[in-house]
């Protein structure tokens, strides 16, 4: 007899055997361990790592005023705002768009990196950060729903006028990239004693 937890809800199940079945609570595939876990999401977290360059460099709003274009990256939006002395805004957009994303990819990149290379480190204190991790997760695309409330809003005007940037592109594409990686990440690998 065998115990096995559902990935997706927790359930646990009483079996004689890892053949995959599905959760009679979720209906999700439970398997022994989710295949290539490890690598997939470690591939897909340097991958938004990458994006996370172009989405700061790259201007994240087009301002058209008057046929002028106006660019700005996250980095001035953020200067700009101080200027204008709203600092609670500043801070909000760039703990949003600069400190979370950025603290996310380094920490799960951390727990994918400990698993592959044997970094001492309390298994608790991997799935603990890893917690964390999932929970701020929803917190970081506040930046992208500024840029689209503002671009529906603005755009109906003729000579003023919105638009994402390449940053916001890869600012969302990041983000959902991030998300699929923890997502698709199986925990339960943290607690495999020998794992390759
Ligand atoms: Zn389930």
């Amino acid at each position: 007899m065998i115990l096995i937890s559902c990935k997706n809800c927790k359930k646990v199940y009483e079996k004689e055997s890892y053949t995959p079945f599905k959760c009679e609570r979720c209906n999700h595939t439970v398997k022994r361990r989710v295949e290539n876990s490890l690598q997939i999401s470690l591939a897909l977290v340097v991958c938004a790592m990458l994006l996370y360059i172009p989405a700061m460099l790259y201007p994240m709003m087009i301002v058209t005023q008057f046929g002028v274009n106006q660019e700005s990256t996250i980095i001035e939006g953020i200067i700009s705002f101080l200027e204008y002395k709203s600092y609670f805004v500043a801070f909000i957009i760039f703990i949003a768009s600069v400190a979370i994303p950025i603290v996310k990819l380094f920490a799960l990149f951390f727990i994918f990196i400990s698993l592959k290379i044997n970094i001492k480190m309390e298994n608790k204190t991997k799935v603990l950060l890893y917690k964390y991790i999932e929970a701020i997760g929803k917190w970081s695309m506040i930046d992208i729903y500024v840029v689209a409330l503002m671009a529906s809003i603005v755009q109906l005007d003729e000579i003023f006028n919105i638009k994402g940037g390449i940053a916001a592109t890869s600012f969302a594409l990041m983000v959902i990239i991030t998300i699929f990686a923890a997502n698709r990440f199986d925990t339960r690998i943290i607690w495999d004693e020998n794992r390759d």
